[in-house]
């Protein structure tokens, strides 16, 4: 192992010891010349002591640790993670003929900061999140066609607005191992097209999987709102669920289009089913007490900790709309999916919401993210799907 060295400042490896991931820039006493954005270093001690291997990067986190002994970042350390990663949703029964779109990597969840992978079928859709693991991504690509007994036959790299724009690394979203082949991914049993060259994220969002099953057994014979339902994962639930009319609603006409096309593939001329493409306010503000389950799953109100105060009122006024107008004997299912907000802040906008509207609330279920969005136990920042299902009477 031959890597530019970076040296802490006294005591600043403490976290280090105790296997959290991420090097402040702040922390830092020295780093070699030369060293530049997504590089590999080794870090140590201010007693030059070695600590960790990670990947550069210019920022308030300067480095993200990949391991905790000498050893060299090369193909087989690719190639071993990714398998881990493999093996983990394998054993816990994630990986099933009727469900085949699963996250296989969540960054410092899977020991691979910087770096999200889902699949969705036999094609895998990279996001790098740091320059180093963009550097990498021909390694990456390449190691994934080789793990899990060749499942994975295309690689779809999409990191065009999820690295440091001032990294200027214009990544360009293209497939780097083979191409397309169906955009139909199966979750539970239910199909979906995923689009994974224009639409957000990596195409879908798989870390809602636990909480739309949870959604299916309260469905029955309920009337069900689905706001911001983006490709309609909740809606097909509740429609399995034996709900008796859902309504979906999204901002964007793509969603609503996706939507409508995963009604279509599961549920063909379903007339309990319609979608409308609004704004949540406006909606919520149009109707009366005809809903007695809605889902709330807005975008994150706070992408970083400056917004948060704002993030927190959104919160509250978006729950308060769906308190005052959700039938008696409703249930509510919301969720706040911003990595800067914690649980006890979500819950505390969701209170004052509760209390503004002066109706009796019951908390049924506390709701995380599921478990191919592993948190590293050592990173507890890794912890960003907060959920409540309330009973309102
Ligand atoms: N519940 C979805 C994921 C929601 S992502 C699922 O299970 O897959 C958030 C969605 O909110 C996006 O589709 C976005 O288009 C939509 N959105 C953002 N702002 C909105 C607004 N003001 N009104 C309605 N929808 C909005």
């Amino acid at each position: 192992m031959n890597y530019k060295k970076i040296i802490l400042k006294r005591g600043k490896e403490e976290s280090l010891k105790r296997f959290h991931p991420w090097v402040f820039s702040g922390a830092i006493a020295h780093i070699d010349d030369g060293v530049e954005e997504g590089d590999l270093v080794a870090v140590y001690t201010s007693a030059k002591e070695f600590i960790a291997v990670g990947h550069f990067q210019i920022g308030s986190i300067a480095v993200r640790i990949l391991d905790f002994t000498e050893r060299e970042i090369d193909d087989d350390f690719f190639y071993e993670r990714l398998q881990r990663a493999y093996e983990l949703r394998k054993s816990i029964g994630l990986i099933r003929p009727d469900n085949n779109a699963f996250r296989l990597v969540h960054g410092e969840g899977d020991f691979l900061p910087g770096l999200v992978v889902d699949i969705y079928d036999r094609t895998a859709v990279v996001q790098a999140h740091s320059p180093g693991m963009h550097f990498a991504r021909n390694t990456i690509a390449q190691a994934l066609v080789k793990i899990a007994d060749g499942l994975i036959r295309n690689v779809y790299y999409k990191s065009e607005t999820t690295l440091p724009y001032k990294a200027q690394l214009d990544p360009q979203n293209d497939y780097i191992i083979g191409g397309f082949e169906t955009n139909i991914a199966i979750e539970n049993g239910l199909k979906f097209h995923v689009d994974w060259l224009k639409g957000q994220k990596t195409g879908f969002f798989v870390d809602q999987r636990d909480n739309r099953s949870l959604l299916e057994h309260y469905a029955k014979g309920r009337n069900v709102l689905n706001m911001f339902c983006y490709t309609g994962g909740f809606s097909f639930y509740a429609m399995r669920g034996q709900a008796n009319l859902v309504h979906s609603v999204d901002s964007s006409s793509k969603a609503i289009k996706l939507t409508n096309d995963n009604v279509e593939l599961n549920f063909p001329g379903d007339p309990r089913h319609k979608a409308f493409a609004e704004d949540a306010f406006k909606f919520l503000n149009g109707i009366d007490d005809q809903y007695d389950l809605i889902i709330l799953d807005p975008p994150a109100f706070a992408k970083h900790k400056s917004a948060l105060k704002n993030a927190l009122i959104g919160y509250r006024k978006l729950n308060s709309k769906a308190f005052e107008r959700i039938k008696s004997g409703g249930i509510l299912f919301t969720f706040s999916c911003s990595q800067a907000v914690n649980k006890d802040q979500f819950r505390l906008a969701v209170f004052s919401a509760a209390a503004q509207s002066g109706r009796k609330v019951r908390i049924l279920h506390q709701l995380t993210q599921p478990s191919d969005h592993p948190i590293n136990i050592y990173h507890p920042e890794g912890e960003y799907l907060k959920g409540l299902v309330l009973y309102v009477e």
